[in-house]
């Protein structure tokens, strides 16, 4: 058994959707569970609606309903399926859910207010409508679909908006509801993002929740594999505006995955897959809009050890500010490293990169929002420079643990450039330096002829 998750450009429209059930179609003897996301930005309209209603603005929020969700979906509804009397009887299903959120609008209108609970209940008619149109249109196309409610199998605690699946209490269920789908040859269809409570009241586990939902059914019932379908090919050695020959990964590692998460491969966020890779489950990221493409296989394990000194990726992130923090009072020398990153939690502040010496820190943030609060703070107790318009470069791969070469080789590479703050990871497969952001196309050009085309 696998689980096929769809994420919302997957879903956006009526042609996204055939595409959706070719694809399951093709996948039909490996008894797969489909899991669909919201269409493309239906949960930011459905967030935005809620929020108009409790300001205030009952009229703009029910017309954004009506333009936009209700079109969208009675649009897509009405192309997939034409056959009678499927089409008035799933019409009218749709139109039932539009006009329960409509009543929920004017609620939140009435009340002025807009609880994490209002919200989640809110947001999870993005997921129900979506898989209600796919679940008919599957049948229409001839596959055996039955709709499931993920509430019913997916418990999870009151954290509203960012709830966590309560997986002793999930798993009876999901087994009950599920398994005799695929026992008699069905394809289950179910929403990502939504679960509830104990008492049955909607959750959701975070905006992007639909590849945790995916883990979390994946995991829960053993699958074999966990495919998330989404609208790129998967991890490619690098950024592909920069290197347009890079080059599509067969396979990385969670740890690997996690690494170039930060750096916006934005393929998907690794601690949503964490259940499944727990489970040693694999999982692989396929382009539904070019489902030829082989895919990016993530495993808790390599199948084979990468060869020592290879390299899996190397990646970027722009926009980075370097803080360097030099200590002026030797007696705090015991507390200095408190003291910052005191400052940094109290201003909500993470940072990423860190490099300290006996008298001297320099560190690095993204989030520069506070950075003038953050600064005058830390210049109670030392002196501060700030240097902005950095870049963080990661080299990112588990060939290169116990590997000092790698380094040489790259700093080789570029060794007219200036780059500082070098460290690397406890993990041993990451490699990171700062450059200036007007050096990051040179750099990361170079590194890949040095390590992907030689
Ligand atoms: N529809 C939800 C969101 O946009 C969940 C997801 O797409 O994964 O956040
Ligand atoms: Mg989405």
């Amino acid at each position: 058994m696998i689980v096929m998750k769809f994420g919302g450009t997957s879903v956006e429209d009526a042609a996204a959707m055939r595409q959706v059930i070719e694809i399951v179609r093709r996948k039909r003897a490996l008894s797969p569970i489909v899991v669909a996301s919201a269409m493309a930005k239906i949960t930011d309209t459905l967030i935005r609606c809620a929020q108009l209603a409790h300001q205030g603005h009952e009229d703009d929020a029910q017309r954004l309903l009506n333009e936009t969700v209700a079109a969208r979906h009675r649009d897509a509804a009405a192309q997939l399926v034409t056959t009678e009397p499927q089409r008035s009887v799933l019409l009218e299903r749709i139109d039932h859910h539009l006009n329960e959120l409509r009543t929920l609008l004017h609620g939140l209108a009435i009340l002025g207010e807009l609880s994490p609970r209002s919200l989640d209940t809110v947001a999870s008619y993005g997921e129900r409508l979506s898989t209600l149109i796919l679940a008919a249109a599957m049948r229409e196309a001839g596959l055996d679909a039955e709709l499931l409610d993920a509430r019913q199998f997916i418990i999870t605690d009151d954290r509203f908006t960012k709830a966590t699946p309560l997986m002793d209490l999930s798993a009876p269920r999901a087994r009950a509801l599920l398994l005799p789908v695929l026992h008699r040859g069905a394809i289950p269809v179910t929403q990502g993002f939504i679960g509830a409570t104990p008492h049955g009241i909607t959750t959701t586990l975070g905006r992007g929740g639909s590849d945790y939902s995916a883990a979390i059914i994946g995991a829960l019932l053993d699958a074999d594999a966990i495919e998330i379908w989404t609208d790129v090919d998967g991890i490619l050695t690098t950024d592909p505006k920069l290197v347009p020959h890079a080059r599509l990964l067969e396979s990385v590692t969670f740890q690997e995955a996690a690494e170039l998460a930060y750096f916006g491969a934005k393929v998907l966020h690794p601690s949503t897959i964490l259940p499944a890779v727990e489970k040693n489950i694999p999982v692989y990221v396929y382009n539904t809009k070019n489902p030829k493409s082989p895919g990016t296989r993530i495993t808790a394990r390599e199948a084979q050890p990468t060869p020592p000194g290879t390299l899996k990726a190397i990646a970027y992130k722009q926009g980075i500010t370097v803080i360097n923090i030099y200590s002026t009072r030797m007696l705090l020398a015991h507390g200095f490293l408190h003291a910052i990153f005191e400052v940094f939690d109290r201003f909500e502040t993470s940072v990423d990169l860190l490099a300290t010496s006996e008298v001297s820190v320099s560190l690095t943030i993204d989030d520069t929002r506070h950075l003038d609060k953050i600064v005058s703070e830390l210049q109670k107790f030392s002196t501060v420079t700030v240097e902005r318009e950095r870049a963080i470069i990661c080299l990112v791969g588990e060939g290169m643990k116990h590997t000092p070469g790698i380094a040489a080789r790259a700093f080789g590479a570029i060794r007219d450039i200036n780059i500082n703050m070098i460290s690397q990871g406890a993990s041993e497969i990451n490699l990171s330096f700062i450059v200036h952001e007007a050096d990051v196309p040179t750099v990361i050009q170079r590194l890949h002829r040095e390590f992907f085309e030689r």
